[in-house]
């Protein structure tokens, strides 16, 4: 059996970023505010990795494993996944993919104070020697409602590029129904419908107090980044405050 955490060794990332040691951003903000999205840059610029519960979710509906099929009604309706399952996927993760010394992105996860305690849990353990940040995505809900009803993403549960498009420019555009990346077929997720975008909205308040609260209370600074603004300009915000922390 593998162990959990590898030892760090002397990589380093790619481009601005010359650390010895990876280094794990957690990112909290609502659905829609731009977390996937700023996730899929730092890949691209950096080589940085992200762990996206939710995309691992939709991956496990849409090959129907097991865990997908208890899944599937909860993504749908808008409810958050039982946390033993989430936990569950998050050791697979970690186990499957070798992060020696690469920063890795916490998209979507932890959600819960469950989460929060087992990650805390396991970060001592497997990460004594990394840094934690937390980011927290500042978006008013009439944006990220309004960025949801444009969003739509590759099929392709291995790709799932993220895409802003009007319905309208989808029509005319043939060719936007194709991922830019992979080539698959671009479309909604079950879960960008209007009544199920204000559910997870509420779900998502309903735990963002205590899962910051649970983070000040460690002594762990949470640091603002303003989302409601075109990605390229987050992208360059996150840079700057990238360097802020670690020049
Ligand atoms: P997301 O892609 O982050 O918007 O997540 C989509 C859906 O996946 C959520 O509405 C939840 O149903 C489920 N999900 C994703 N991450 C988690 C998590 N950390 N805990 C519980 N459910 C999650």
């Amino acid at each position: 059996m593998r162990a959990f955490y590898q030892q760090v060794d002397l990589k380093v990332d790619k481009g601005i970023f010359l650390q010895s040691q990876e280094k794990i951003f957690i990112f909290i903000g609502p659905p829609g505010a731009g977390k996937g999205s700023l996730s899929h840059l730092c890949i691209q610029e950096f080589g940085w990795k992200q762990l996206s519960t939710g995309n691992l979710c939709r991956k496990h509906i849409s090959k129907k494993t097991a865990v997908g099929k208890k899944m599937d009604f909860a993504i749908k309706s808008g409810k958050l996944i039982a946390d033993e399952l989430i936990t569950q996927m998050i050791i697979e993760w970690f186990l499957d993919f070798s992060v020696n010394g690469r920063t890795i992105i916490l998209d979507g996860y932890p959600r819960t104070i469950g989460q929060a305690r087992f990650f805390d849990d396991f970060f001592k353990k497997k990460f004594a020697t990394s840094q934690l940040q937390v980011i927290k995505f500042l978006i008013p809900d009439n944006k990220v409602i309004k960025r949801l009803c444009y969003r739509y993403v590759c099929q392709n549960s291995d790709c799932q590029a993220i895409y802003s498009l009007k319905p309208a420019s989808l029509n005319q555009e043939k060719k936007l129904h194709i991922c830019n990346y992979c080539s698959s077929k671009v479309g909604r997720r079950s879960d960008d419908k209007e009544q199920t975008i204000y559910d997870r909205l509420k779900t998502y308040y309903k735990f963002e107090t205590e899962l910051l609260n649970f983070y000040q209370n460690r002594g762990q600074l949470v640091k603002k980044i303003n989302a409601d603004k075109p990605l390229n300009d987050v992208f360059e915000d996150f840079k700057q405050l990238v360097h802020k922390i670690y020049d």
